[in-house]
């Protein structure tokens, strides 16, 4: 996955878990708060409706004592008639409220009370009833109630029971008031419990995303500083082999790009590294070994040989009268010589640890390692003959019809004494040797102790 789209999701992951928590508290929070709510608004109706049906009760129960204080028979069918019209309402107000009624608080008492008191209702009804009509008869007659009837009215057990429940009834309704104070601190509760799990579930979503969002950075940061530090330490000389090179299929797609691409520099830096090497240890013209590498392999042999005891010889090798071919032939013709003297000197030392080499502008070494004197000196009278067979002409040498070699030849075991330059020194006096006193053209062998000129003035 990109890195754009892998940013993109951690974001929207981040907040949509954030957000789904700060709304599932929030949900919690106002679902407990509702039940809460409307719990006490039902019992608060309910107290209301209560505190009506007592006030209502009290007005609808029959003041009796009144029917002694009058002496017409008319006069106290008409207070008990208006008694019974109050019962009457009262009663159908019950009966429509019962009807009607859920029971908010589950309150079943309140339940149980209503209807006792509507039964009451009716029983004190139909008894007032019967002495109103003991009552209208009286008047009929145009006699007075016998005080027996009113006494009886006024006794009338059940409007005695009534009132006890009224008080019942105002009991119950402080009861529901308590409750409704309760309720109200239950209510507080749960705003409190439901404000709790809020803050709760947000910090967890939080928590949750923060987590999230930092192991999302950590896929992202890590194959990012891992890719650093292998550019820190990544180097064109020591790649690593196919199939050991770091693994970055998991990380985003531009991180794993940005490692390809580094992988594919470093090989082109290694593969122009290992040209430029190859170049600066080349002579152009003839494709040898240059004086540098000459120089390294001689340093090289020499503590080779130092190890080993085994001997190290160096043949110098000068082309005769070069100068006179030049001035003669031409230029681009000598370049075409020194090739071909090159190629013979290739053929010749042919062994895989001899190295040819052209350390001048006609001047060309041969290093043979583990080559006693002999072999050296019979390689380079074999290169003098094999140069000879080429026979390139040559119509200004003074010393043959063709292209001619001097060879000086320095062999020894090195001692920790002596430096690679002595062996050098001694093969260029035997090569001076050759020119100046042998005439040229053939070996020139140099005795242990012979030194002529400087390594320099070879150059
Ligand atoms: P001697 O027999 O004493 O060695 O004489 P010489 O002429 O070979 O030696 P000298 O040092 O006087 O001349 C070397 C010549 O080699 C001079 C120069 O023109 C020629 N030369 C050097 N480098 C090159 C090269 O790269 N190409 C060509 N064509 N000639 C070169
Ligand atoms: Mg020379
Ligand atoms: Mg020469």
């Amino acid at each position: 996955m990109g890195l754009r789209r892998r940013l993109f999701t951690l974001q929207a992951a981040t907040l949509a878990i954030v957000s789904v928590g700060a709304l599932f508290g929030w949900g919690v929070n106002t679902l407990i708060s509702q039940r809460a709510d409307e719990q006490a608004a039902w019992v608060a109706l309910e107290v209301d409706q209560l505190a009506h049906t007592s006030f209502d009760l009290l007005g609808a129960i029959p003041a009796t004592g009144e029917y002694l204080l009058t002496s017409s028979a008319a006069e106290v069918v008409a207070l008990i008639e208006q008694d019974l019209k109050g019962l009457q309402t009262f009663r159908r107000n019950l009966d429509g409220h019962l009807a009607n009624r859920e029971l908010p608080s589950h309150d079943a008492a309140i339940h149980r009370e209503l209807e006792t008191i509507r039964l009451l209702s009716v029983q004190a009804e139909r008894n007032l009833e019967a002495t109103r009509q003991e009552a209208l008869a009286a008047a009929a007659q145009r006699r007075p109630i016998q005080p027996a009837l009113l006494a009886k009215a006024v006794q009338e057990p059940s409007l005695a029971v009534m009132r006890r429940h009224s008080h019942l009834l105002a009991s119950l309704h402080d009861k529901l008031d308590l409750q409704l104070t309760v309720l109200a601190q239950r209510e507080r509760h749960a705003r409190q419990l439901g404000l709790g799990i809020f803050l709760t579930v947000l910090v967890l979503a939080w928590a949750v995303g923060l987590r999230f969002a930092w192991r999302t950075a950590d896929r992202i940061l890590r194959p990012l500083l891992r890719l650093e530090q292998l550019m820190r330490t990544s180097s064109p000389h020591v790649l690593p082999a196919p199939g050991e090179e770091e693994d970055f299929s998991r990380a985003p797609e531009e991180i794993a790009s940005l490692n390809h691409s580094f992988r594919e520099l470093l090989l082109q830096v290694q593969q122009l590294l290992n040209r430029l090497e190859a170049q600066a240890s080349t002579d152009a013209l003839t494709g040898l070994a240059n004086r540098r590498r000459f120089d390294e392999a001689l340093d090289q042999e020499w503590r080779r040989s130092l190890r080993s005891g085994e001997a190290l010889s160096l043949l110098l090798l000068d082309v005769d009268h070069f100068k006179l071919y030049n001035d003669h032939y031409g230029h681009v013709q000598g370049d075409s010589c020194l090739q071909q003297v090159a190629a013979t000197l290739l053929a010749e030392a042919s062994r895989s640890t001899d190295l040819v080499c052209r350390i001048g502008g006609e001047e060309f070494a041969v290093l043979l390692p583990a080559t006693a004197e002999a072999d050296a000196v019979r390689l380079a009278q074999g290169i003098v003959t094999a140069l000879d067979r080429l026979a390139i002409p040559h119509a200004k040498s003074s010393v043959a019809p063709h292209v001619s070699l001097s060879i000086g030849v320095a062999s020894g075991v090195p001692s920790p004494h002596q430096t690679p330059t002595s062996l050098i020194q001694r093969a260029d006096a035997a090569l001076y040797r050759r020119k100046q006193d042998l005439g040229r053209h053939g070996v020139c062998v140099a005795t242990a102790e012979a030194s002529g000129r400087r390594l320099e003035s070879l150059a």
